[in-house]
């Protein structure tokens, strides 16, 4: 048995693994499963999975949590806040790690796993970003097995063949594509006036409200971008984004030679689950398969600049490098969260970041700690210009 700790076990990609786990239950068990607020979710599922452990946000949450698996009787250990997060993505119990929370608390937890050498399967892309070569230096140093499960990044994995530097040299570029978000082809005179449900709805994919945000200002494309470079080691140049509004191929990498390899199939988020979990075996995932008579027309086109300014925001901080992607990735967790309470426009968020970013701090993410401080100082710098905002 496989044995595999979920870290936000109640969000979209949670959710979606432990459908892909309920398929094999010959194969995986689940060792521990976390959540922040919504003990009920995860209380169903502790219900349902059996796990050793469970941890939730607060000590409150924890008690809650407890009482419902008491009655139940259900074993599974509880614990609550970041130390309980970090021992069980670290702990002798599992093989495996979904990283799963949203955001910059996804980091320690994550980076946890690398260094305890676990099979680390990434979809907190947020981690990568703000913490990149500390983060593949961990993998490398403890020999953990880092699998990208972000869609576009689990297709560029599955185009480069093996983990071997001969398929690396040879690579022209790697090619992210993009939905384009719900806005695509809304005329930018009216973005200001958006609404959060708005923003969330998705024309492909179902995701957490974060995501969904920052696939409608294409911050995350931009955040995608930075990923992309760490994981395959791409430089911003040779990293292409490219709107492809069906989402049917999820990316692309060129080779010098001319050849051009990609990961098709449709909209869900099984298949790289499914892919990373039974790495390098296939499983069956649930996912229809894709009818491309059906689907018809595949289109492309460049992303226009204008439109989605937080797309050059994220290449600019890659450019500058060292802390400038934590200070992006933090100020743009602030604005989104700002956007998703009714506190400022849709066309604020990219205005703060780049408010933010002109100021970044200089340095280079030598230690998790500097990478702490940006963190901190720009969501600082954020929650002021929010104010200037009025
Ligand atoms: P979500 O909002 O649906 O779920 C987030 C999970 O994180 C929940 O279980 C929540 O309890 C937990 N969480 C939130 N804040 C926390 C905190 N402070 N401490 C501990 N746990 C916390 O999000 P999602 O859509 O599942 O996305 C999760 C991650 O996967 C994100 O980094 C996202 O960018 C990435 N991702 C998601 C998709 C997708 O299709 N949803 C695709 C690619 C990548
Ligand atoms: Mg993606």
């Amino acid at each position: 048995m496989h044995r595999i700790t979920i870290l936000g076990a109640t969000g979209s990609i949670g959710e979606s693994t432990l459908d892909v786990i309920r398929r094999h239950s010959d194969r995986y068990a689940v060792h521990a499963l976390t959540a922040h607020r919504q003990v009920a979710k995860l209380a169903a599922s502790c219900i349902e999975f059996r796990p050793a452990r469970a941890v939730v946000g607060t000590a409150e949450a924890a008690r809650e949590l407890e009482g419902l698996l008491r009655n139940a009787g259900v074993p599974t250990e509880v614990s609550h806040g970041e130390a309980a997060l970090e021992s069980v993505a670290s702990d002798a119990g599992t093989d495996s790690v979904m990283a799963a929370i949203v955001g910059a608390a996804g980091l320690r937890p994550t980076l946890a796993a690398a260094r305890a050498g676990k099979r680390v399967l990434l979809a907190n892309k947020e981690a990568l970003v703000m913490s990149g070569r500390i983060f593949m230096d961990a993998v490398r140093e403890h020999g953990a097995t880092l699998l990208p499960i972000d869609s576009e990044h689990n297709a560029i994995f599955q185009c480069l063949p093996a983990d071997d530097p001969r398929y690396r040299a040879g690579v022209a570029k790697v090619v992210l594509t993009a939905s384009g978000g719900p806005f695509r082809t809304r005329d930018p005179a009216t973005l200001h006036d958006i609404t959060p449900d708005q923003a969330c709805a998705h024309p492909n994919w179902v995701m957490g409200r974060k995501i969904s945000v920052d696939s409608a200002t294409m911050m995350n494309k931009g955040l995608e971008v930075i990923e992309a470079h760490w994981l395959f080691g791409a430089p911003p140049e040779r990293i292409e984004v490219l709107i492809h509004p069906q989402s049917i191929v999820h990316s692309m990498v060129a080779y010098m030679d001319g050849s051009v390899l990609a990961q098709l199939g449709n909209p869900d988020m099984r298949t790289p689950i499914a892919y990373g979990l039974a790495y390098p075996e296939r499983i069956e995932a649930g996912v229809s398969p894709l009818d491309l008579a059906l689907a018809g027309t595949l289109s492309f086109e460049k992303p226009e600049m204008a439109r989605f300014p937080c797309l050059g925001l994220a290449f600019d901080a890659l450019r500058v490098g060292g802390l400038a992607p934590a200070a992006l990735n933090a100020a743009n967790e602030v604005a989104v969260e700002a956007f998703l309470d009714g506190k400022i426009r849709f066309t604020d968020i990219a205005r703060i970041v780049a408010r933010v970013l002109e100021k970044a701090p200089q340095g280079v993410a030598d230690s998790l700690g500097a990478v702490l401080e940006a963190d901190t100082a720009a969501r600082e710098a954020a929650r002021a210009a929010l104010g200037k905002l009025g």
